[in-house]
């Protein structure tokens, strides 16, 4: 069966990567139709829009998509592109495992954690209202009256909104991902002791949620206290579950425990659609340079091909990635124990490695 899927190279980066994770996929003899649509500042370059109408289209119509990462320009009013992304298309879940894989240099081995971030609530959501403007000052005068504490006039203001409704969804997915792929436990992460009524209802309903799946461990942890034990003692963790602003921040963390961000692959999935794309931002600065690491395009291709029922293939993949990345030879700077570029080699050469590896 031929797969149609929605292709976004993305910013900086994202073309080298994504074209990486293609020539790849199609190698494994998996058929493909790929849709390239632009998201991004290239987007907005070409088509006067960061987030094309034809894009959401595609998306809509394919209901699956392999996308690099993109650059939201700085300033000018513009909201970030992946937000808005995920929102629109109620990619609710992100999914995020972090795995270690012989031959990465690292501090740890044998990692094996898969966050869940909630996608589309919390600080992220963006409903801000700038210091100075008639709607923050209604509304600061509004939390002067209601709390009987006066708040500084001159504040800007982030709005923390965690839903049950939301935070029920995201629960469960952990929960139903956790069965689905033999896992023994999940962890919540949380700052219930100071956000009462934001994380905590985040925190009761994941307890609640957890109730009605007695065969997977539960437990909670405070999000500071997380990332010491994190740091310490990282093989106690299975399934972290955490709302959106605190997802991110430890994913980043967890890819730093299995060998950096050049090797952490992602997806944000909902009830029809899934956009698998790496972790990593388009890191503007090796642009065109051929030198960064393709592996978490890769992994997250491989996310991709589990979702669309290519499981051989994925497993062919990923075994080939971890036969190239164990013996070192034909790495990315980022893989090198020395950080060598001169003994490196470019995105593409590692990308051929792969590929000889599968056939
Ligand atoms: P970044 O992830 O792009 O880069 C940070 C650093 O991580 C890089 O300088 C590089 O040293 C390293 N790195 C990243 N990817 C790598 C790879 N594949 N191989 C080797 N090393 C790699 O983060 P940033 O610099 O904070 O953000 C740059 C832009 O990316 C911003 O515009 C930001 O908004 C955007 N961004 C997009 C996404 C997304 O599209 N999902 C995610 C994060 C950031």
């Amino acid at each position: 069966m031929k797969h149609t899927i929605t292709l976004i190279p993305g910013d900086g980066i994202g073309p080298e990567v994504v074209e990486a994770t293609r020539r790849i996929l199609e190698a494994t003899g998996v058929e493909f139709q790929w849709e390239v649509v632009n998201a991004g500042a290239t987007a907005l370059e070409k088509e006067g829009s960061l987030l094309p109408e034809r894009l959401f289209e595609s998306i809509k119509k394919n209901k699956v998509a392999l996308k690099g990462p993109t650059t939201t320009p700085v300033g000018g009013g513009f909201r970030s592109v992946n937000v808005a992304l995920r929102k629109a298309l109620e990619l609710y879940a992100c999914l995020r495992p972090c795995r270690s894989y012989p031959g990465i240099p690292s501090r740890y081995e044998n990692i094996d954690i898969v966050i869940v971030r909630e996608n589309t609530e919390d600080l992220y959501a963006g409903i801000e209202f700038e210091k100075g403007t008639p709607e923050a000052e209604k509304l600061l005068s509004f939390i002067s009256q209601s709390q009987r504490e006066e708040v500084r006039k001159d504040s800007g203001i982030s709005l923390k909104l965690i839903s049950e409704t939301g935070s029920r969804r995201i629960a469960r997915f952990a929960f139903e991902y956790a069965r689905a792929n033999n896992r023994k436990k999940v962890t919540a992460v949380h700052k219930a002791n100071i956000m009462k009524f934001s994380d905590g209802l985040f925190l009761s309903v994941a307890r609640e949620v957890a109730s009605a799946y007695p065969d997977i461990e539960f437990e909670d942890r405070i999000v500071d206290n997380l990332c010491a034990q994190l740091v310490q003692r990282p093989h106690q963790f299975d399934i972290l579950l955490l709302p959106n602003l605190y997802g991110d921040i430890v994913s980043d963390l967890c890819a730093g425990l299995v060998g950096g961000l050049g090797v952490a692959p992602g997806a944000n999935i909902g009830d029809e659609i899934a956009v698998f794309e790496p972790t990593h931002g388009s890191a503007p600065k090796y642009t065109g340079l051929n030198k960064v690491n393709p592996v978490a395009t890769i992994l997250s291709g491989v996310m991709m091909l589990r979702y669309i029922n290519e499981r051989a293939a994925a497993d062919r993949v990923e075994a080939a990635v971890a036969d190239v990345v164990a013996e070192g030879k034909s790495v990315t700077y980022d893989l090198r124990p020395e950080r060598d570029s001169t003994t490196a080699v470019g995105t593409s050469e590692m990308t051929d490695a792969i590929i000889t590896k599968l056939s």
